[in-house]
């Protein structure tokens, strides 16, 4: 038998047939609390100026300020105080000359007040206080309409929900928010190598890591998957289970079985399913065999059986394509650069991806790999919050070279407190 001659494509083009394939899912709607993670399916337009009235920023006093002029240590202004308010109520009355409303934070600005004095800016006596300086036209006062209008548009489409984004809405009222509904995702490991978690180990075996791995990576964008059971390298039965699967969910990730070896059968399912595979060879280290092909409705991810290799074709090619089906802006790896502190001196024709830990040492980004490196370890993506990415070439990398590296997991960061 002759081996399948691939052509390698760069990462960047790898991904760009990726996302160019995107579904965009159907919108809908979802209560509020459950909308964290989602993407924003309209624009959400102001409907009211916020604030929505003059308020005051602190506890003191409301004042009008002309009545404040010429106030100074030897000569202190002196109000009279008619009223008292909390955030929450209005007052009903106006003020006249040398007159003042005691105000709480939050509260609105009454009417014929113009000016705000802060309670450490008195000295306090039954119903009457004195300051000591002048006060400007809305000084201390939180004015309509200041961060942002009626009509503005406050969030836009395609923007990630947030814990900000979630107080915005709350803002005006939304129960329901307009989200793009999220892919439905299968996971099948295959080999026939692979044990359960729980099963006890064998000579020849070892236990899947994978599909715990990528279930797991799958849950941290808030998306739920069925996990399938592991799929020996059967070429009938995984036909079977892997169409079964494209009928059932938007998006199918095996991993294991893409490369051309006697027993990978993933480019043999692509063709039983007649799906379009986009590439199946990337000019990328680890991972080169990475493959992503398409059905009528259906995304096909063959990631690499090795554990390293797996997690890179999950946050180059998955991720990507998870958040363009979801109508999101935002869709690309985060890359930042950091100093290199360690040396990768070989020249490699293609792109290097290291699982590594970038850390700000107080000066500047650092990035180093996170420990045995070969693309079947599993280590090193345990203690990495971020993946180095070396362009191939013919040179090598030097200690003290500035590099891209793209985070992947913002919980493994600093251990210092570096405020
Ligand atoms: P493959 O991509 O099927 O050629 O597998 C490449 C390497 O990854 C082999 O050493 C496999 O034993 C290993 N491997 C495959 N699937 C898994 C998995 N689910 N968990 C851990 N290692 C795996
Ligand atoms: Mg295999």
């Amino acid at each position: 038998m002759t081996v399948e001659k691939r052509t390698p494509i760069p990462v960047k083009d790898a991904i760009e047939r990726v996302v160019k394939e995107s579904f965009v899912m159907p919108t809908t709607t979802v209560a509020l609390d459950e909308s964290l993670g989602y993407i924003l399916a309209q624009d959400i337009i102001a409907t009211y100026d916020i604030p929505r009235f003059n308020k005051s920023p602190y506890d003191g006093f409301a004042i009008r300020s002309v009545d404040s002029q010429n106030a100074s240590g030897e000569h202190r202004k002196t109000f009279r105080v008619i009223d008292h308010i909390g955030a929450g109520s209005v007052s009903d009355k106006t003020l006249a000359q040398g007159e003042a409303i005691r105000i709480m934070t939050g509260a609105a600005i009454p009417e014929g007040a113009d000016a705000v004095v802060m309670l450490e800016q008195t000295i306090e006596d039954d119903d009457s206080f004195s300051i000591r300086k002048p006060f400007e036209h809305h000084e201390n006062v939180s004015l309509q309409g200041e961060e942002t209008q009626e009509n503005d548009v406050v969030l836009q489409r395609g923007q990630h929900i947030n814990a900000g984004a979630i107080a915005v809405l709350a803002t005006y009222g939304y129960t329901e928010v307009p989200v793009y509904r999220k892919p439905s995702v299968a996971i099948i490991a295959t080999g026939s190598e692979l044990l359960d978690v729980a099963d006890p180990l064998e000579p020849g075996k070892i236990r899947n890591s994978n599909g715990p791995m990528i279930n797991a990576l799958i849950t941290k964008h808030k998306l739920t998957s069925k996990v399938y059971k592991i799929q020996h390298d059967d070429l009938e039965s995984s036909i079977a289970v892997v169409k079964q699967a494209t009928e059932e969910h938007d998006i199918v990730i095996t991993t294991g079985g893409v490369s051309v070896g006697d027993f990978d059968y993933l480019p043999a399912i692509y063709e039983a399913l007649q799906a379009n595979v986009l590439f199946n060879k990337v000019a990328m280290r680890p991972g080169s065999v990475t493959t992503v092909a398409v059905t009528k409705d259906t995304y096909l991810f063959g990631l690499s059986g090795n554990p390293s290799a797996c997690f890179t074709g999950f946050e180059l090619f998955v991720k990507p394509a998870v958040y363009a089906m979801m109508g999101a802006n935002a869709i690309y790896p985060q890359i930042v650069q950091a100093t290199l502190m360690e040396a990768f001196a070989k020249p490699n024709p293609f792109s290097r991806f290291i699982r590594a830990t970038t850390t700000f040492n107080g000066k500047e980004m650092t990035v180093v790999p996170s420990g045995f490196n070969k693309s079947g370890a599993v280590i090193a993506i345990a203690h990495s919050n971020a993946m180095i990415m070396l362009p191939g070439g013919t040179r090598g990398y030097q200690k003290g070279y500035t590099v891209d590296v793209i985070l992947t997991d913002s919980t493994a960061f600093e251990t210092e407190l570096l405020l």
